[in-house]
């Protein structure tokens, strides 16, 4: 468990809808921390015991038990924090695809204080599938390599991480239509969070730190 809870901006959304492309654009802003959990995973080492045991799993579009995916993004953090890389009194972490399920969303909750839910919302799946198998090719992902597994990740998607979003007070969601540039999507996100970022620092924040994390 945390000795003090992450303040978390979770990002959330189906397979495909950008919470990646968002994640690592909004990762650069002071004051903001990306960690995604497939980004971890990916960069372990595939001949480790764990990264085979890993891709056992991701390769196949299924989910990563949660017993390791909480262990590896906990150490995962733990490091960060020791590195200075992400700083519990100053940053906002911006999670990008945890929780998964409900069980993670309850693990999760010994570590975070949820400030906000992006809901990266798209209704046409054709449209992300055809995103994530562009992406596949360029980026070489063997989940995302061929339809059936990405719709098989669109499947575990409706059945046990849509409901994950019940488990957070509506309050803290916020709805974003996921269609468009990344940059509208961008200033859509940025319309919802640039407020609570402002309140968070008032106008103590440190311009010198902003020069160093760019
Ligand atoms: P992503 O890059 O977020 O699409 O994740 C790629 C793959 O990593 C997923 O299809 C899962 O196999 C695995 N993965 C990422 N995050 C989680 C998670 N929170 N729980 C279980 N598996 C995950």
């Amino acid at each position: 468990m945390a000795e003090q809870p992450y303040k978390a901006v979770l990002l959330f959304g189906a397979p495909g809808v950008g919470k990646g492309t968002q994640g690592k654009i909004l990762g650069v802003i002071p004051g903001f921390h990306h960690v995604s959990t497939g980004e971890i995973f990916r960069a372990l080492d595939k001949n480790s015991e764990l990264g085979k045991r890993v891709m056992s799993f991701s390769s196949h579009g299924e989910l990563v038990p949660n017993d390791i995916t909480l262990q590896v993004w906990a150490e995962h953090m733990a490091s960060q924090v020791d590195a200075g890389k992400y700083r519990l009194d100053k940053d906002i972490l911006l999670l990008d695809g945890l929780p998964r399920n409900i069980e993670q969303a309850n693990l999760l909750d010994g570590y975070i204080d949820p400030m906000r839910v992006i809901h990266l919302a798209a209704s046409d799946e054709d449209a992300m599938v055809e995103r994530l198998r562009r992406r596949a090719i360029k980026e070489k992902r063997a989940d995302d390599a061929n339809e059936n597994l990405i719709r098989r990740r669109w499947d575990i998607y409706r059945a046990e991480t849509q409901p994950v979003l019940d488990h957070y007070p509506s309050d803290i969601i916020t709805e974003i239509d996921a269609i468009g540039t990344p940059a509208e999507v961008l200033q859509r996100i940025l319309h919802d969070l640039v407020p609570m970022l402002s309140e968070q620092f008032g106008n103590a924040f440190d311009t010198t730190e902003a020069a160093t994390k760019l």
